[in-house]
């Protein structure tokens, strides 16, 4: 037979969704993959029961119904600071891992490089290696997870065609501040770089920390393609829908990515995701309310625990230090945890560029009682994991 294609050889199958498989397999409560237990708002489910019975059943535009995008051109043109174009500055996306692999692969040839801070969500090591561009790993350091501005400034001298900034982040629950979003910004004028935005988990930020979108940043828009999803935000992970905006003349482009890729994104689900477009403003504080609640009592159990660990500023991952076990393998660690502990989680290390195996992330998106559960099982870490000498 043919040898495969090379560029597949490079990565191995997404070790989050990995260990959603495995803590299905030993009934684990499933904190590894990140997505929630509880309903989305009712308003949309009872939409998507109407939208059944319409005419919604066969493909919408390739880059987004109209009746969508207006309804996100002006959620997100508040936010954004500028009008937003719904016809010429949007594109629907099936979730934010298509927005971000079209993203990449519109504005990357072959051989460019382009510049992941790591840790990073696992997703962006698969999307430079399908488009052919090279990562360039800046480390975050905690517990704050600053980037050291010389080590990012010499990523920048490689010339990459673009940065990845996954913000609030993923895993390490990072706020990127004002001061340092405008490093970057400068960076990316002086270097003449391209901005890929992960911002997903917009809504999901925690006092006293504040969201700042990259594109609205002075002189910005220009060169960021911002990437995110209705996913968290309403709940419906499953749903895939997502989104890039972007000036028009990278939508031009990326919108002809997106076509050949999936031509479009479920008609009838962007048609009832739209109610959750046009919520108002209450939504969004409940939603960081709950988030709130959620994260308190999670962090409250994993103290109770004595387990040292991250405590996000934005986002729903926590990474626990596992280091007093000793085991060289963090993915062998997850499999035991899942298997005698009942608790799925996901190895620190398919975060990290750097040799890191002494963490495991948890998230907390979940209803209080599942997470009651989980916190009861970790209990017995202590006694059902076995030791390693190191
Ligand atoms: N972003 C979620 C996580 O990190 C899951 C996303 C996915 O699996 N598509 O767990």
């Amino acid at each position: 037979m043919p040898a495969l294609s090379d560029r597949t050889k490079d990565f191995t199958d997404s070790v989050i969704r990995r260990m959603t498989r495995i803590s299905l397999q030993y009934n684990a409560v499933n904190l590894s993959q990140g997505f929630p237990d509880f309903d989305p708002p009712k308003a949309i489910l009872d939409r998507l029961a109407e939208v059944s019975h319409e005419d919604y059943h066969q493909y919408s535009i390739t880059w987004g119904a109209q009746n969508f995008r207006e309804a996100l051109a002006r959620k997100q043109s508040v936010r954004m600071g500028r009008e937003i174009d719904p016809n010429g500055e949007i594109v629907v996306t099936c979730g934010s891992t298509e927005a971000m692999m079209a993203a990449v692969m519109t504005v990357t040839n072959p051989g460019d490089k382009v510049v992941v801070f790591s840790p990073f969500y696992e997703n962006y090591g698969a999307d430079t290696i399908l488009s052919g561009s090279e990562p360039i790993y800046v480390p975050l350091y905690p517990p704050e997870f600053h980037f050291d501005p010389e080590e990012l400034e010499a990523a920048f001298r490689q010339h990459p065609k673009a940065l990845i900034l996954c913000n609030p982040s993923n895993p390490c629950g990072k706020v990127f501040t004002e001061q340092e979003l405008k490093f970057i910004a400068q960076l990316a004028e002086k270097y003449d770089a391209f901005v890929i935005t992960d911002e997903v988990y917009e809504h999901i930020v925690y006092e006293p920390n504040r969201h700042i979108y990259f594109a609205s940043l002075p002189g910005m828009w220009e060169r960021t393609i911002s990437c995110s999803s209705l996913s968290k935000t309403y709940s419906i992970t499953g749903w895939r829908l997502g989104y890039i905006i972007a000036p028009s003349f990278i939508i031009d482009t990326a919108k002809k990515v997106h076509d050949f890729l999936t031509v479009g994104a479920a008609a009838p689900l962007q048609e009832a995701a739209v109610t959750g477009l046009c919520f108002g403003e209450d939504y969004y504080k409940e939603l960081q309310t709950k988030y709130t609640a959620k994260r308190e009592l999670f962090l409250k159990g994993l103290d109770d625990l004595h387990i040292a660990h991250t405590v996000p500023q934005g986002a729903y991952y926590i990474l626990l230090d596992i280091s007093e076990f000793g085991y060289e393998s963090d993915l062998e660690f997850c499999e035991i945890l899942a298997r005698d502990v009942g608790v799925g989680a996901v190895p620190g290390s398919s975060f990290f560029k750097e040799n890191v195996n002494h963490l495991i992330r948890l998230h907390f998106a979940k209803k209080d009682e599942t997470l009651c559960e989980a916190l009861n099982r970790l209990e017995g870490l202590r006694k059902k994991i076995p030791y390693r000498q190191s």
